[in-house]
């Protein structure tokens, strides 16, 4: 998604736009198509405000189920581009929006990564199709249970194993 600063008037404006789906963003799931970019801008001089929202369709793997289940997702951030002036007159970032820099002889500013990232950190870590999603069908692992009798999480073994190295120690 490109701001050309030429053509960007002071004031408010407003742009809408399609940002294309790259591999990052296809790694946490299939999207649908391009992800849908309104954009409203406040350009003061060399400063621009822009109040991103954005809106795509996503299909996730379920993360108890792993069934294919898709997904709206919406939101909007803020973020600040300015043009870059010497290092030492930058301000600190707090935080609450996303900040950007241009170079003085800059025509066009590329939003779209900053956008992306937005995107990526706000998708659910372990997407659910449903909050109540039962997981996977439990017929397919009763069999294996009911032959070792107890069911025991394997990786608790190397942890009995330390503790009774230690008892052993002790008591000697
Ligand atoms: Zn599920």
């Amino acid at each position: 998604m490109l701001i050309h600063l030429q053509q960007l008037p002071e004031g408010y404006s407003e742009r809408t736009s399609q940002l294309p789906i790259d591999s990052r963003l296809l790694e946490q799931g299939v999207f649908k198509k391009d992800v849908a970019c309104r954009a409203r801008i406040d350009r003061i001089q060399q400063q621009i405000h822009i109040r991103l929202t954005y809106q795509a369709e996503i299909e996730f793997e379920c993360s108890r189920c792993l069934n294919f289940f898709s997904h709206c997702i919406s939101d909007s951030f803020y973020l600040i581009v300015k043009q870059r002036q010497s290092l030492a007159s930058q301000e600190e970032n707090d935080d609450d929006f996303v900040e950007l820099y241009y170079e003085a002889d800059a025509e066009e500013i590329d939003i779209s990564d900053a956008v992306r990232d937005e995107i990526i950190t706000s998708l659910p870590m372990k997407p659910l199709c449903d909050e109540s999603c039962a997981g996977i069908d439990s017929t397919r692992f009763a069999q294996k249970n009911r032959n070792s009798g107890e069911d025991v999480d394997p990786r608790w073994d190397a942890l009995w194993k330390l503790r009774n190295r230690s008892e052993d120690t002790n008591s000697r």
